[in-house]
C-alpha cells in the first residue's frame, strides 16, 4: 500500500516520491492517518523505523492547510528532541519532505551560540525543532513565543527523561496552548513516559511496531 492511500496530499507524495519512498513502514501507516484526522497519538517506535516521517508527514500537511496570522510568523509547531544532533536530523527530514510547502523550520540547541539562532527566531518561524535546556533560555529572553504552537511532538521522550529534561518539559508544555495536538513518540513505556502522556495528552491513540 502505498502513501496516498494514507490521505496524504499530492505536495508531500511528490518529495516523497522524488526521494524514492514508496511504501510506508509500519509504524507511518499506522500514525499518518491517525495524526491527520488530528488525534494525540503515542507512538512506540526506536530510530530506524521512520518514526520522523510518522509525525512529520501530518505535520507538515495539517501546518500547510492554515495560513498563519498577519505578522511574524511565531512557531504553530514544536519538536523537542533530546539532542542537538537529533534536532538537526529532524529539521533536515522535515526540509526534505516539505520542500514544496513554504513552511519554515529553524532549530534551536545548546552548545551553539544564542545569536544566531535569536536571529533565526526573529525572521519567523513556522516549526521550531528544540532541546529543551535552550529553547527555555530562549523563552527567559523572550526570543521565543509558543503561544501559536498547534502542534507539539515530544521526540524519543524516554531519552529526554534519562537526561533528566522533565523539568524544563513541564515547563514548556506550560507555556504552549492547551488546545492542540500532541505527538508523543518514545523507544518504551515505562511509567513514567505514561505519566508524562497521562498528565499532557488527551485521549490518545497508541501505535506501536
Ligand atoms: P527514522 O526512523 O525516522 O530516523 O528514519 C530512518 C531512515 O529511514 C531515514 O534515513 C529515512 O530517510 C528513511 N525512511 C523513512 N521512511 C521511509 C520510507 N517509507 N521509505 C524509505 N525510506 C524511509
Amino acid at each position: 500500500m502505498g502513501f496516498a492511500r494514507l490521505g496524504l496530499s499530492p505536495a508531500l507524495l511528490r518529495a516523497l516520491a522524488e526521494y524514492h519512498y514508496t511504501t510506508p513502514t509500519p509504524i507511518q501507516a499506522q500514525a499518518i492517518p491517525l495524526a491527520l484526522a488530528g488525534h494525540d497519538l503515542l507512538g512506540g517506535a526506536q530510530t530506524g523505523t521512520g518514526k520522523t516521517a510518522a509525525f512529520g508527514l501530518p505535520l507538515l500537511q495539517r501546518l500547510a492547510k492554515t495560513t498563519p496570522a498577519n505578522g511574524p510568523r511565531k512557531p504553530r509547531a514544536l519538536v523537542l528532541t533530546p539532542t542537538r544532533e537529533l534536532a538537526v536530523q529532524v529539521a533536515d527530514s522535515l526540509k526534505t519532505y516539505g520542500r514544496h510547502l513554504r513552511l519554515n523550520v529553524t532549530t534551536v540547541y545548546g552548545g551553539a551560540g544564542m545569536g544566531p539562532q535569536v536571529d533565526n527566531l526573529r525572521r519567523g518561524v513556522d516549526i521550531l525543532v528544540a532541546t529543551p535546556g535552550r529553547l527555555i533560555d530562549h523563552l527567559e529572553r523572550g526570543s521565543a513565543k509558543l503561544d501559536a504552537v498547534e502542534i507539539l511532538v515530544l521526540d524519543e521522550a524516554d531519552r529526554m527523561l534519562d537526561m533528566g529534561f522533565l523539568p524544563p518539559i513541564k515547563r514548556i508544555l506550560g507555556r504552549v496552548p492547551k488546545q492542540r495536538q500532541t505527538l508523543l513518540f518514545s523507544a518504551t513505556f515505562e511509567d513514567r513516559v505514561k505519566a508524562l502522556a497521562l498528565e499532557f495528552m488527551r485521549n490518545p491513540q497508541q501505535v506501536q511496531v
